[in-house]
């Protein structure tokens, strides 16, 4: 299988023909192997329509979701991004060519080490990963310009909208255990937000403090 041709394919057919526009997301998707970021076992999978089993119960996003969610970022390249749910580190390498620098939050260790091991064979310095409670976010590190998270969340976490700088965005699925609104919301100036709904979707958990717990 020839992964530049199927990667190719999947932007015109299921990125640019759904509407994404921004050049720098196109660009970046282009770019990063996905193939890379699946069980090896599934790589001819990588490119298909579709969200697929990454181990530990968790999936890496359908190629479509993970495009719109960078788009609805507005990055130009200068922020400093925090994303809650590294899972694969799909997502975390797109935005590492989109943003200065990212910093990518995991619960689950076994898929955290795996992350680490791709971003230093592809040489993506400007990620840092830590293993934690995502919800609470990366206090040492904030503020940040932009944060997305990658699991479906009760409700968007205030500790995250602490860590967010004024004028900044978090893009967010919001709803119950099985179906979720993807949300973009604005920090304003007196403290309150502007949410923005966008489409139907399906992640999984969100884990934690403000999250869901484990067993629910
Ligand atoms: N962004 C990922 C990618 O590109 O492969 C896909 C993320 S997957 C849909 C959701 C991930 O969020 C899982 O790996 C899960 O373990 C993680 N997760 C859930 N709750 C979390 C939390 N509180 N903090 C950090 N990670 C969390």
């Amino acid at each position: 299988m020839n992964f530049d041709i199927a990667r190719k394919k999947m932007v015109e057919t299921q990125i640019v023909a759904r509407g994404v526009k921004d050049r720098r997301v196109i660009e970046a998707m282009l770019k990063v192997p996905r193939h890379l970021f699946v069980q090896e076992a599934m790589a001819a999978q990588a490119y298909g329509d579709n969200s697929l089993p990454i181990g530990e119960k968790q999936t890496i996003s359908q190629p479509y979701t993970v495009a719109l969610m960078s788009e609805m970022l507005q990055l130009t390249g200068s922020e400093s991004v925090l994303e809650i749910g590294t899972g694969s580190g799909y997502q975390a390498a797109i935005l590492a060519s989109l943003a200065r620098r990212v910093y990518t939050i995991e619960r689950i260790p076994a898929l955290a080490a795996k992350a680490r091991r791709l971003f230093d064979a592809l040489a993506l310095t400007n990620i840092s990963m830590k293993i934690d409670d995502g919800t609470v976010g990366w206090a040492s590190e904030a503020l940040f310009d932009a944060i997305i998270v990658t699991a479906g969340a009760p409700d968007i976490p205030s500790a995250l909208l602490d860590q967010l700088v004024v004028g900044g965005c978090l893009v967010i699925p919001v709803g119950d255990k099985q179906d979720q609104v993807l949300y973009r919301v604005r920090k304003l100036e007196d403290g309150t937000v502007a949410r923005e709904k966008s489409i139907p979707c399906r992640f999984v958990k969100l884990i934690g403090r403000e999250g869901w717990s484990e067993d629910q």
